[in-house]
């Protein structure tokens, strides 16, 4: 076994119900006396409650998804109007990739307080977008100092959301088995995030209102992260990403109707990974496993259903061969990539 793997330094809290707490906690450990709470107006509830135990000196809510530019500088502008010493920020990823690029500017370290399963607080990458092109980069400076899980701010999420939120969480953990640098402590934390995330995201859709779900759904989820900023994009994020940006397509359902077709294209060349995912989740094989778990959440089925035109099949074809990691387990050709966009555009049992 040869590898080097890097551990991103962090502070992670759990404290169901009493995120305030743990907030004003991690705050006063950093020694800020002029906190910048940034939370969309969708949780300014929730960020009330934490911001009354806070030095606030700057209350932000102007969040736009994937951080345009402009957006950036007016939030990096309020910071520095306001001398604000750190960032709290409350929400879902386009919240903390807020708080991201108002650290990437200014080095003011963020306490982050995720609302959504989408994992960005456990990563060092930032994104910015400008018009049409979005721009990502790795900085030391955008991860956060801490991060607060609570898992009753999580019950506002609609179960839809929560679901797709999820199975974009778990498409992070399948792609770590074989990331550009997936490495045996990045397949060890994906196991268990699979583990927790098939325990958990079931739980939420039949008990939305209940937090044991969605506590287990948070647990995984940061686990899904971690593992994936070190293992890095693999076939399922490429294709995920090639097709979100040609064809505007949602984010989350393109990971939810892509990920059965790279797993059951992916796990006959990695046999010890097909066995590892299969436990995890509690199944038989890999691929029967996640297909149980997609029927009991309702997951999304059919790219054609969410905006993707047929012809467009023969045009990503080129862009996500190229994209692709050359060492992916099972190789690529134009055939079977063809193939594989095809049973997703339509929705067919994967291959
Ligand atoms: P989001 O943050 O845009 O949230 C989705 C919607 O849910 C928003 O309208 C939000 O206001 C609402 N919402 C959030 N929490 C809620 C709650 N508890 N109750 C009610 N409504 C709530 O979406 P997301 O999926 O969390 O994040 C997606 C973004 O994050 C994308 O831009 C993606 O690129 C980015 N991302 C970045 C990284 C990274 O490492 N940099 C990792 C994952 C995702």
């Amino acid at each position: 076994m040869r590898f080097t793997h890097e551990t991103l330094a962090q502070r992670v809290v759990f404290a169901p119900g009493e995120a305030h707490k743990a907030v004003a906690a991690e705050v006063a450990e950093l020694g800020a006396a002029k906190v910048m709470l940034i939370a969309a107006p969708a949780v300014a509830a929730l960020a009330d409650r934490i911001g009354a135990d806070l030095p606030v000196a700057v209350r932000h809510d102007e969040v736009v998804m994937h951080v345009p530019v402009e957006v950036a500088a007016r939030a990096t502008k309020a910071a520095t109007q306001g001398a604000a010493d750190a960032l709290v920020c409350v929400g879902g990823g386009s919240t903390t990739g807020l708080a991201k690029a108002v650290a990437l500017a200014t080095g003011l370290p963020i306490v982050a307080v995720p609302t959504t399963y989408a994992g960005s607080e456990a990563t060092n990458v930032w994104g910015l977008t400008e018009g049409e092109v979005k721009t990502t980069g790795v900085d030391a400076r955008v991860l956060p100092r801490s991060v607060v899980y609570d898992a009753t701010l999580t019950l506002s999420l609609p179960v839809e959301m929560s679901v797709a939120s999820g199975l974009n969480a778990l498409a992070h953990c399948v792609d770590s088995m074989w990331g550009p640098r997936a490495d045996p402590i990045d397949r060890a934390l994906a196991g268990e995030g699979i583990r927790g995330l098939a325990l958990g995201l079931p739980a939420v859709a039949a008990d939305p209102t209940g937090t044991a779900g969605r506590e287990q759904t948070l647990y995984g989820a940061y686990l899904a992260a971690v593992a994936f900023a070190s293992a890095g994009s693999g076939m399922h994020h490429k294709i995920c990403h090639v097709l979100g940006g040609m064809f505007n397509l949602p984010h989350a359902q393109t990971h939810a109707v892509v990920l059965p077709h790279v797993l059951a294209f992916n796990v006959p060349a990695v046999p010890e990974t097909e066995r590892r995912i299969a436990q995890a989740l509690g199944a038989p094989t890999a691929v029967a496993g996640l297909a149980a778990l997609r029927e009991t959440l309702g997951a999304p089925r059919a790219l054609r259903d969410h905006g993707m035109p047929e012809e467009g099949i023969a045009r990503a074809v080129a862009p996500i061969l190229a994209a692709v990691p050359a060492d992916n387990p099972t190789p690529l050709t134009e055939e079977n990539l063809t193939a594989l966009l095809r049973a997703a555009w339509e929705g067919s049992e994967p291959a």
